[in-house]
C-alpha cells in the first residue's frame, strides 16, 4: 500500500553559511531539493514550505535566555555576548553566524510542521530534511546544532501519541535527543553510532539505558569504524525487531543522518547510499506514521544523493542512477551516477561476536520492558485530552483515528503535582 508523503523545505535554508571551511554546509539541502526536482519524484508528494518556529516554540524544550541570546546574537554584535557564547556554548563548532536564528526557525519549523500534520493525518510519512539536529541541549548548542527540532516536534507528537519512538542512525550519538527524554517510558530512543576514542560526542555506550521511568527505554549500540552494509544491517533489523515488538510505538521519528556513509568529511563508517536506504526502508515497512529526518553529513555530494534516493524508498519509486540534468550536475562528476562506490579502504573493526554480543545486550535489556508492565501500555480515557492547540485541530480529525493507541495523553507541558518541577539544573523532560 502505498503511504501519503509530505515533504517540507523552505525554499531559503540552504542558503545559510556556517563560515568558511565549516564543516556543515545548508547547501547541501539545495542540491538535495534539485535532486528531488529533477527526477520527478516531487509529483509524488506533498510540498510544503512550512512556516518558521517561533521563539516560544522553541522554549517548549529550551532554555528561554538561551533562546532570547540566539535571538539577539549576530556576528557585528557578538562581542557584546562574550559571557553567553562561553555559557552556551557559541563559538567554536556551533559559530554565530548570519541569520543564524532564521535558521533554526526554519529548520525547527519544518519539523514541527510535519509532527502537526502526522498529528491530523493529513499524512503517513513527513520528511525534513533540513531538521534532524540531534545534538542540541536545552541551555547550550553542541555539534553544530543549535535548536533540537527533534525534541520539540516529539513534544507535539506525544499530543496525541503514546508512544514515540526515535531512531538515530547519523555516525553521532543522538545524545540531546536521548538526554531530552532519559527519564520517560513515552519515548525510546535508538542510536546506532560510532563510539569509543573519543568520537564526538563521548556518549551512548551500551548500558546508557535510561533511568527513573525511563529505565530501559534508551537503547544504545556502540559500533566501532569501518563497518560495513551488511554489518550494519545485521544489527540493525535484529536490534530494530526487538524495539518494535517489546516496544509497539504509536509513531517513529527517524533521523537520517548521512555522516555513516563511506567517504564522508568527519565519519569513519563504510555505509554505502544503498546500504543506508536500506535502513530507511526498514523502518517504512512497518507502517507506523513517521516522522524522517535529515542530520549530519558532510561530504555535500553524497548527502544528497543519499536524501533523494531515500525520498524515492519513501515512495516505494524506483529511479535511475543516472543523474538527471540539473544546475548542480557538476557536483556528481566524474560519474555522474546516484550510487557511485563511496566505500574507503578502512579495515572493518566490528566483528560478528562483538555485533553478537551488543544485539544480546540490547534484547536482554528489552525484555525488561515486558516484565515490568508501566502505565504507557494502559488505555487513556479519552477525557483525559487536554490540548494546547487545540484550535488548530480538527475534532473530525481526531476521531478518526482509529486505535486505541492513538488515544491522546496529557501533553507534557502540564505538569501535576510533585511532578511540576521545572528543573532548571538539568536538561532531562517529564513527559
Ligand atoms: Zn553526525
Amino acid at each position: 500500500m502505498s503511504q501519503k508523503i509530505a515533504y517540507f523545505l523552505d525554499p531559503d535554508v540552504g542558503n545559510f553559511h556556517y563560515g568558511p571551511g565549516h564543516p556543515m554546509k545548508p547547501h547541501r539541502i539545495a542540491l538535495t531539493h534539485c535532486l528531488v526536482l529533477h527526477y520527478g519524484i516531487y509529483k509524488k508528494m506533498e510540498i510544503y514550505s512550512p512556516s518558521r518556529a517561533s521563539g516560544h516554540d522553541m522554549c517548549r524544550f529550551h532554555a528561554d535566555d538561551y533562546i532570547d541570546f540566539l535571538q539577539r546574537v549576530t556576528p557585528q554584535n557578538h562581542q557584546q555576548f562574550t559571557k553567553q557564547l562561553g555559557m552556551f556554548n557559541v563559538g567554536d563548532d556551533c559559530p554565530v553566524f548570519d541569520g543564524l536564528f532564521d535558521f533554526c526557525s526554519m529548520y525547527t519549523g519544518a519539523s514541527l510542521e510535519g509532527a502537526i500534520k502526522l498529528n491530523n493525518n493529513h499524512c503517513d510519512i513527513a520528511v525534513n530534511w533540513s531538521g534532524g539536529l540531534h545534538h542540541a541541549k536545552k541551555f547550550e548548542a553542541s555539534g553544530f546544532c543549535y535548536v533540537n527540532d527533534i525534541v520539540i516536534s516529539i513534544l507535539e507528537l506525544l499530543k496525541f501519541h503514546p508512544r514515540v519512538l526515535y531512531i538515530d542512525i547519523d555516525i553521532h550519538h543522538g545524545d540531546g535527543v536521548q538526554e531530552a527524554f532519559y527519564l520517560t517510558d513515552r519515548v525510546m530512543t535508538v542510536s546506532f553510532h560510532k563510539y569509543g576514542n573519543f568520537f564526538f560526542p563521548g556518549t551512548g555506550d551500551m548500558y546508557e539505558i535510561g533511568a527513573e521511568s525511563g529505565r530501559h527505554y534508551s537503547v544504545n549500540v556502540p559500533l566501532k569504524e569501518g563497518i560495513d552494509d551488511q554489518m550494519y544491517m545485521t544489527i540493525f533489523q535484529g536490534v530494530m525487531k526487538s524495539v518494535m515488538e517489546f516496544y509497539r510505538p504509536t509513531c517513529v521519528v527517524l533521523q537520517c543522518g548521512a555522516d555513516s556513509l563511506g567517504s564522508d568529511r568527519l565519519g569513519c563508517f563504510n555505509l554505502s547510499i544503498k546500504g543506508h536506504g536500506d535502513c530507511v526502508k526498514v523502518i517504512r515497512d512497518y507502517n507506523i506514521p513517521m516522522l524522517v529526518l535529515g542530520g549530519g553529513g558532510y561530504t555535500k555530494r553524497n548527502v544528497a544523493r543519499c536524501w533523494t534516493y531515500e525520498t524515492a524508498v519513501l515512495l516505494d519509486e524506483q529511479i535511475s542512477n543516472e543523474i538527471p540534468y540539473n544546475e548542480y550536475l557538476e557536483y556528481f562528476a566524474p560519474d555522474f551516477t546516484l550510487h557511485p562506490d563511496i566505500s574507503t579502504k578502512q579495515e572493518n573493526l566490528n566483528s560478528k561476536q562483538y555485533l553478537d554480543h551488543i544485539r544480546q545486550t540490547v534484547h536482554e535489556n528489552l525484555r525488561n520492558l515486558s516484565n515490568s508492565p508501566s502505565v504507557q501500555m494502559q488505555d487513556v480515557p479519552p477525557d483525559l485530552l487536554s490540548l494546547e492547540n487545540t484550535e488548530e485541530l480538527d475534532p473530525d480529525i481526531r476521531n478518526h483515528q482509529d486505535t486505541v493507541d492513538k488515544r491522546v495523553e496529557p501533553a507534557n507541558e502540564f505538569y501535576e503535582g510533585d511532578k511540576d518541577n521545572d528543573k532548571e539544573n538539568d536538561g532531562f523532560l517529564e513527559v
